[in-house]
């Protein structure tokens, strides 16, 4: 089986790069390192059937050469941190729209399976008890650069439906909510890695808004494994599914909780939004997925809890202190 990874050496790609490796796959992984790391792909490339290719999901030409020949195609190479939509909304829309559109022709032309890493942004500022998968998006103004990324991967949804629709392309869309672990990064505003990096540099932990907005987190090793459940089951195709954590958790018991965890010295301190990403920024109050269609699918029943991602985070970023990888991004 030969799979593709696009993004493979970002955060959740290089997890799912090195989990195809042990399921005895051969890899590909396709980045352009914009924020992806080759250090994140330091196990898989000692392993003999990797291969890694530096390049961009526009370019079509590219994409068509390393989508010829494989068995399915893994989608995750995006622009993605509220940080990068707020700067850079322009490589959020770009990235995230022309470059969808490339794999996704790319995979019709050789008749490849697709699985399409989405984000559970698409429901904006829906804040029901369980998003299920049909909940409506209620998104904000498109002048708002904020909305950007919801917009844009919402129309990778659309696209992706399209081709199966049209072409009866096998295509399967995951939802993520919050996914988080080792190997991610806090230079983009993920709150888990940022507040941790900050906790252990005894520096205060920025807690934007009044901190009582909420998530689920969930860890990588539980969702990775899902994805490549859910890419194999034919059932999944022409569908999307949620993968999310159970706990919900206020941003500020967030920081308490890792505060005590860590045995910080640091103190917790209320950011402004504004402060933090400039006028008008609207946050997501609230996140909590249903998991109902992917837990009766393939059993998804994610098993870490909040306590042993931090420790898993910090230990993480410990380790990246002490080797002064990325020591600025912490
Ligand atoms: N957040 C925070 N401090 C930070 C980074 C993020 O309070 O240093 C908040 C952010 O405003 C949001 C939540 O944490 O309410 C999750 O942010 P993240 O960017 O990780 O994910 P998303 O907004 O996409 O859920």
């Amino acid at each position: 089986m030969r799979s593709i990874v696009t993004g493979g050496a970002g955060f959740i790609g290089s997890h799912l790069t090195e989990l195809l490796l042990e399921q005895g796959d051969e890899v590909v992984a396709l980045d352009d390192l914009s924020t992806g790391r080759l250090e994140n792909l330091n196990r898989a490339v000692r392993h003999p059937h990797f291969i890694f290719v530096e390049g961009d999901i526009r370019d079509t030409a590219l994409v068509d050469r390393v989508v010829d020949g494989a068995d399915r195609v893994f989608h995750l190479a995006a622009a993605v941190g509220v940080r990068i939509i707020v700067d850079h909304p322009l490589e959020s829309l770009r990235t995230n729209i022309h470059g969808t559109e490339s794999v996704l022709e790319a995979c019709r032309r050789h008749s490849v399976a697709l699985l399409l890493a989405s984000t559970s942004e698409i429901y904006g500022k829906n804040t029901a008890d369980a998003l299920s998968e049909d909940a409506d998006r209620i998104l904000g103004s498109p002048l708002k650069s904020r909305w950007t990324y919801a917009a844009a991967k919402g129309i990778d949804e659309a696209f992706a439906h399209a081709y199966w629709q049209q072409f009866d392309l096998p295509v399967t869309i995951v939802r993520l909510f919050n996914t988080v672990g080792p190997r991610q990064t806090g230079r983009y505003g993920m709150v888990v890695p940022n507040l941790v990096g900050q906790a252990l540099r005894g520096e205060p932990l920025t807690v934007y808004g009044d901190g009582r907005q909420t998530r689920c987190f969930s860890y990588v090793h539980d969702i990775v494994p899902a994805m490549v459940r859910l890419q194999e089951e034919p059932r999944s195709v022409g569908r999307a599914f949620n993968l999310g954590g159970s706990f919900e958790v206020s941003i500020l018991d967030l920081a308490e909780r890792i505060v005590q965890l860590l045995d910080s010295p640091s103190r917790i301190e209320l950011v402004p939004y504004e402060r933090a990403y400039g006028p008008g920024y609207e946050d997501m109050r609230r996140r909590v997925p249903d998991n109902t269609l992917s837990r009766e699918l393939v059993g998804f029943a994610p098993t870490t809890t909040l306590d042993e991602i931090i420790r898993a985070v910090a230990q993480d970023r410990a380790s990246r202190m002490a080797t002064q990888i990325g020591a600025s991004g912490l």
